[in-house]
């Protein structure tokens, strides 16, 4: 059946990072109130991805693909990691969907909180792909980096995981902003890590931009707010900007991989919802 490619997001696992952590320069005392952190000072996050189903273009697509459940009890505990379900495969089901026949996996990057559902381990508890017939698009820059990352941001990646994927023969390599054909092309930017790309989605209801960790929650469409994991701060502030701007002009859907509430809003509604939540002088 062919006809207008649809988009759905799942929730694969709640989990909590360090709220200054992610918060950056910004106080404790202006984001509490939104992200109230608990006892070892972690926020609610989830790990959320896109479903895109492409019947013009025969493609079933995956935008990230959850945390995975590939994690040790010491993992666990640290990212306060709540699975929802068996596994991603689990959850595509049961939206009516055939894990085998996903064709497609972007990667917006290899962070672990994005990419750790393509591993999983089989009955002899090796590890292999979750969706081996699929080709995996990563920025080839990005997978340069996540195979000798700097010591600042090697914990964010399972060096295992990226091992995995690139002896598998599965990876296409994508060079900056791209057509992915189908309804899905990439922005690629570089301040988070280099090589992040946000996939930009032709769909009904769209189009939609996925938004990965140049706005992670909701709060971080304020300018100012931008994550201390992030290697380049100031240019992810002038991609916010740009990119910002292009989807308030353009009228894309905006999807959020990480907060809790809600997936997708556009830039008009959520920058109400922050004006009235409203955050003192450091907010913008
Ligand atoms: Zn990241």
């Amino acid at each position: 059946m062919s006809g207008p490619a649809r988009l759905l997001t799942i929730v694969d696992a709640e989990f909590a990072l360090d709220g200054g952590s992610m918060m950056g320069v910004v106080p404790r005392a202006l984001w509490q109130k939104q992200h109230p952190p608990d006892a070892r000072n972690r926020i609610p996050l989830v790990s959320r991805f896109a479903v895109v189903d492409d019947p013009g273009a025969g493609r079933l697509w995956l935008l990230d693909c959850g945390l995975g459940r590939d994690w040790s009890p010491k993992q666990l505990d640290l990212y306060d990691i709540r699975p929802r379900g068996a596994d991603a495969r689990a959850l595509l089901r049961d939206a009516g969907f055939d894990p085998d026949s996903v064709t497609d996996v972007v990667l917006t990057h290899l962070h672990f909180d994005h990419a750790g559902g393509l591993a999983k381990r089989d009955a002899a508890g090796k590890l292999t792909l979750a969706f081996p017939a699929a080709r995996h698009h990563v920025q080839a820059s990005h997978l340069a980096w996540a195979r000798s990352p700097t010591a600042k941001d090697a914990g964010s990646f399972r060096a295992d995981h990226v091992a995995l994927l690139e002896a598998s023969g599965r990876v296409n390599p994508v060079d900056g902003s791209a057509s992915l054909g189908g309804a899905v092309a990439v922005r690629a930017l570089r301040g988070h890590t280099p090589g992040l790309q946000l996939p930009l989605v032709e769909a009904d209801g769209g189009p939609y931009l996925f938004l990965a960790d140049l706005v992670p929650v909701w709060s971080h469409l304020r300018l100012p707010w931008i994550m201390a994991y992030d290697n380049e701060p100031l240019v992810t502030l002038e991609e916010k900007r740009a990119l910002l701007e292009e989807a308030a002009s353009r009228g894309w859907v905006l999807i959020s991989e990480h907060d809790p509430s809600e997936a997708m809003k556009t830039l008009e509604r959520a920058t109400g919802d922050i004006k009235r939540a409203g955050h003192g002088s450091n907010a913008k």
